[in-house]
C-alpha cells in the first residue's frame, strides 16, 4: 500500500477520533443541563410543599415550638446541649412517620411522575448572647454530620438542595429561676435545609435525551461505516490498478519479441529479391511492416507510460536551442505526406538549454502530432520560442479545439475529449500524459489554452537552471 493511502487513512481516522471526542464532550454538555434544569423543575415543583400544606404546616409549628421549649430550658440550664439533641431527636422520630406519611400523600397530588425521598435537616443552633458578645453553640454541621430532623434518611451525597432557610428572631419565654418565675429573652440562629433524593435520576435524565443519543450513536456508525467502506474500496480499487499496471507490462513486453522478428523477417523479405518478385506482394509486405511500425509504437507508448515522472531517467545534455528547436521541426515535416500542413517557425533564441534530447524530442513531437490528428481540413502551426529567465515554447493550431470543461483533464492517463470527431481519431489518450511527465522531469510545466473549434495553444516552460 502506498504511502499517500496510509496518510489518507490515518487522517481519516484521526478525523473520525476528533469528531467523536467533540460529540461526546456535546452530549456530556447536554447531560449536565439537562440534570441542571431536571433538578431545578424538581425543586420548583416542591420547594413550598411545607408552607401550603396546611398538615405540614401544623407538623413544623409544633416541631418549632417544642424545640423552642427545649432551648429554653438549656437556657436556664436545666438540660444540658447533649439532652436538647436527644429530646429533639426522639421528638422529631415520634412524628416522622405521620409527616412522611402526609408529605407522600401532597406530592402523589402534584402528580410528579417519579419517586422522590425528602428530608429537612439541622446545620447550625445557636443560642446568641443578647449583649452580642459571647454565642453559644449547640450544634454545628461544620464538625458532625447534619442533624436530621424529619423526612427520610438519606446522606449529603446522596441529595440536592431544595431550599435553606435561616432563622434569627428574638424569644420571650418564662422560666422559674432560683424558685422563681422569670421573664427570659434570647436570640436564636437555626439554619435548617429541605434536601431531596430522587430516585434513579440518572435514568430519567439519559431518557429524556434518549432521541438525541441515539440520532447521535447513528450518525457516528454511519460516518464510520461509510468511511470503513471507502477505505476498503480504495484498498481494493489501488490492488486492482496495480493488478492491471502489471498485467499491461507484462504482456506488452511479451508482445515486444514476437514483433522484434517479424520486423527482421519482413526486412529480410524486401531483401530477398528471390521472393518478393510481384509488385502486389512487395505491396503485401510493405504493408506488413507499416503495421508491425505501428504496433511497436502503441506498444512503447503503453510501456512508457506506465512511467510518472520521478521514474524517468534523464541524461541531460546541453543543446543549441535554435539549431535543436528547428531541426524537430524539420524531421516531423519531413515525415507528413500531406501538402496541406503548413508550419510556421518564430525561434530565435541564442541561449542554450539542458535537456535530455531523446526525451524532449518525444513531448514535443506528441504535440505537434495531436496538432495534426486534431487539425481542421488545412492544418496550420505556429512554433514560437523564447527565452526570458525560462525557456517558453509554444506551439499553437488551428484545429477543432477542446471544449473548456475538458482541459483541466486533458493531461490524465487514457484521457480523452468525448466528441465525435476525437473518436474518429485513434489514439490511447498517453501522449499528452507521458509529455507532461517528461516536462515535470526536467522541473518544468506544460499548459493548454483552448476552446472548441478555435484551435489549441500548448506552452511548455523549462526553468533556466533545471
Ligand atoms: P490521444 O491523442 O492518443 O488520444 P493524447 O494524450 O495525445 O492522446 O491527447 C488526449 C486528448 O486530448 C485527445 O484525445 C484529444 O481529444 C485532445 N487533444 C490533444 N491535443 C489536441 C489538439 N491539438 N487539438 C484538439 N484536441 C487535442
Amino acid at each position: 500500500m502506498h504511502k499517500k493511502i496510509r496518510l489518507l487513512i490515518s487522517i481519516s481516522i484521526l478525523g473520525l477520533l476528533a469528531l467523536s471526542g467533540i460529540q461526546g464532550y456535546l452530549i456530556n454538555n447536554t447531560y449536565k443541563l439537562e440534570k441542571t434544569a431536571f433538578i431545578s423543575e424538581t425543586k420548583k415543583s416542591i420547594s413550598r410543599l411545607d408552607d401550603l400544606s396546611p398538615k405540614l404546616d401544623g407538623i413544623n409549628e409544633t416541631l418549632r415550638d417544642n424545640f423552642l421549649n427545649l432551648i429554653a430550658d438549656y437556657y436556664v440550664k436545666k438540660i444540658t446541649k447533649k439532652q436538647v439533641l436527644e429530646t429533639m431527636n426522639a421528638y422529631s422520630d415520634s412524628i416522622n412517620r405521620f409527616y412522611i406519611t402526609s408529605y407522600e400523600k401532597e406530592l402523589k397530588e402534584k402528580e410528579i411522575g417519579y419517586d422522590l425521598k425528602f428530608q429537612k435537616i439541622v446545620n447550625t443552633i445557636i443560642v446568641l448572647d443578647t449583649t452580642g458578645i459571647k454565642n453559644d453553640t449547640i450544634f454545628s454541621s461544620t464538625k458532625t454530620p447534619s442533624f436530621h430532623l424529619l423526612g427520610h434518611k438519606f446522606s449529603r451525597e446522596e441529595g440536592h438542595e431544595v431550599s435553606n432557610s435561616l432563622w434569627l428572631t428574638d424569644h420571650d419565654f418564662n422560666r422559674e429561676v432560683d424558685g422563681k418565675m422569670t421573664s427570659i429573652i434570647f436570640n436564636l440562629q437555626l439554619e435548617t435545609e429541605d434536601r431531596m433524593n430522587i430516585d434513579g435520576w440518572e435514568k430519567i435524565v439519559l431518557g429524556r435525551m434518549a432521541s438525541l443519543l441515539f440520532i447521535s450513536i447513528g450518525i457516528f456508525l454511519l460516518v464510520f461505516g461509510l468511511l470503513f467502506y471507502s477505505i476498503k474500496s480504495l484498498i481494493t480499487q489501488k490492488k486492482i490498478a496495480d493488478i492491471k499496471t502489471d498485467f499491461v507490462n507484462n504482456i506488452t513486453h511479451e508482445l515486444k519479441t514476437p514483433l522484434s522478428t517479424l520486423t527482421l523477417a519482413t526486412k529480410m523479405l524486401q531483401n530477398d529479391e528471390m521472393i518478393v518478385v510481384s509488385p502486389r506482394s512487395k505491396g503485401i509486405v510493405s504493408t506488413i511492416e507499416r503495421q508491425n511500425i505501428r504496433l511497436q509504437k502503441l506498444i512503447d507508448q503503453v510501456l512508457n507510460n506506465s512511467l510518472g515522472y520521478q521514474e524517468i531517467q534523464l541524461h541531460k545534455e546541453i543543446v543549441p536551442t535554435q539549431e535543436y528547436l528547428k531541426l524537430i521541426i524539420d524531421d516531423f515535416q519531413l515525415s507528413l505526406d500531406s501538402k496541406k500542413i503548413k508550419i510556421n517557425k518564430n525561434i530565435k533564441i541564442k541561449e542554450q538549454i539542458s535537456i535530455d534530447k531523446f526525451y524532449f524530442t518525444t513531448a514535443i513531437s506528441n504535440v505537434l502530432e495531436n496538432a495534426v490528428k486534431y487539425g481542421k481540413e488545412r492544418v496550420e502551426i505556429n512554433v514560437s520560442a523564447t527565452f526570458d529567465g525560462a525557456f517558453v515554447l509554444s506551439i499553437s493550431d488551428n484545429g477543432i479545439g477542446i471544449p473548456k470543461n475538458e482541459v483541466p483533464f486533458l493531461f490524465d492517463k487514457f484521457y480523452r475529449v468525448g466528441n465525435k470527431e476525437v473518436h474518429n481519431v485513434k489514439g490511447l489518450g498517453l501522449g499528452l500524459y507521458y509529455t507532461n511527465q517528461i516536462i515535470k522531469a526536467h522541473q518544468g510545466k506544460i499548459e493548454v489554452k483552448s476552446e472548441e473549434n478555435s484551435g489549441a495553444t500548448f506552452t511548455i516552460t523549462i526553468p533556466s537552471n533545471n
